[in-house]
């Protein structure tokens, strides 16, 4: 028996407006906001609700009617989301769609190379695709779902039935500040991110060399040196997931990851840091590495297993031969000491051995994988949580380790 996951991605590229296309852009940020205030008006935040209440309001706009559809939904979605924050109890301001953005899922072609949408009656326009996205999106059994255009991108949102990998085995993955360590008891590797951690410290030491008192200029400062700095941390954290899930496929093993919700709480302020250094935790994109791991695991169609904070506790610091609690000495720099097993270690190894091995407990129980039926409208683009491919069975409570089955490795002897 094999199984399929639904895996979803997004291929964009630049391209030249025309002045229709801008003026069809203005028009859909025109239709949204009208949904918006209709949909504040009359406290309405289903699509149903809402599509009953406006689209005859939206009838003065010449816009094809799909268009007026992807509208009211993109302002269903911003008026259910702002709702949920007002449960929550955050301030909100009045909603307000200020970027010009169209996402339809209706009325485009794709041919001979090309991208054709109508821009409004009887009127289209093409967009020529690049070598990079007609390569993705022509690979065999992508479908595309949707575009978005903004004012220069054109994105889509593609996606593909992925035949689910059979692992036998979990690697594990442990996020350091300056670097990955991926492995398990055959052997562990490296990749080195510090250039990461020093990209970010030029970045605030440029924002931070500016004294003139001028909140806007500053502002415009930091938010053009901050997207510099994810656009290159960005390459360099693509480089090594990319290589880390097709290692992972290679091998057929299952990726184990440490849930890294909440993380934010662990560096904050009154937390007894420096600011410093909470400055340097909080710029590092954990999330980012989780994210691309679990969307380009879930393209290909990889488990990837998420253990709770429960479950990795300690995992820096216990061996995974017999675990004992590690012993640290200043004699040995970055190596932990195990007295009963009477080796020493590489710190940074011992992690993901243990989220390997705790995976493994996790990955065994929930055999055959079930798959989550609920990730099939999730768009893998940034700010979605991606779904587990193996679903969060019970917290298995960890047993200690059978000495039969913890062969020695190499790496630690
Ligand atoms: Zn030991």
């Amino acid at each position: 028996m094999s199984f399929i996951v639904l895996a979803v991605k997004s291929v964009w590229q630049y391209y030249d407006p025309s002045s229709d296309v801008l003026r069809l852009l203005d028009l859909f940020r025109r239709m949204v906001n009208d949904s918006l205030r209709i949909g504040i008006a009359y406290s309405a935040s289903s699509l149903r609700k809402l599509s009953l209440l406006t689209y005859n309001q939206l009838a003065q706009y010449d816009s094809p009617s799909y268009y007026k559809l992807c509208a009211i939904s993109r302002a269903a979605g911003i008026l259910a989301a702002r709702k949920k924050s007002v449960r929550r109890g955050f301030t909100t301001k009045t909603p307000y769609a200020v970027r010009q953005q169209l996402v339809s899922c209706y009325g485009f072609k794709l041919e001979s190379g090309g991208l054709r949408i109508p821009v409004s009656r009887g009127r289209r326009f093409r967009i020529p695709l690049t070598k990079h996205v007609l390569e993705v999106i022509s690979q065999p059994g992508v479908k595309v779902r949707s575009f978005t255009l903004t004012r220069n991108r054109l994105g889509f949102c593609i996606a593909r039935d992925a035949p689910l990998v059979q692992c036998n085995s979990t690697v594990g993955v442990d996020r350091n500040l300056r670097n990955l360590t991926v492995g398990n008891d055959q052997g562990t590797s490296y990749y080195d991110l510090s250039k990461c951690v020093r990209i970010a410290k030029t970045t605030v030491r440029i924002v931070a060399s500016f004294t003139r008192d001028d909140a806007r200029l500053r502002t415009g400062l930091a938010s053009r040196y901050g997207q510099r700095r994810t656009d290159r941390t960005g390459h360099i954290i693509h480089n090594a997931t990319k290589t880390i899930v097709a290692v992972a496929v290679q091998r057929r093993e299952a990726i184990v990851l440490e849930n890294i919700e909440g993380i934010r709480c662990l560096y904050r302020r009154g937390n007894g840091q420096n600011r410093e250094y909470r400055g340097r935790m909080n710029s590092w994109s954990f999330g980012e590495v989780q994210r691309q791991i679990e969307y380009k695991a879930r393209w290909v169609g990889l488990p990837i297993i998420r253990l709770s904070r429960r479950e990795t506790r300690g995992s820096s610091v216990t061996c995974p031969r017999c675990g004992e609690r590690l012993q640290s000495d200043k004699r040995l720099k970055r190596k932990l000491w195990c007295s009963s097993c009477r080796i020493v270690m590489d710190r940074d190894m011992v992690a993901p051995v243990n989220l390997a091995r705790r995976g493994r407990v996790r990955f065994a129980r929930s055999r055959p994988p079930i798959i989550e039926a609920q990730g099939r409208a999730v768009q893998a683009v940034k700010g979605n949580p991606t779904p587990t491919a193996v679903p969060g069975v019970d917290a298995p409570k960890l047993t200690q380790p059978n000495k039969e089955l913890t062969e020695p490795s190499r790496k630690f002897a």
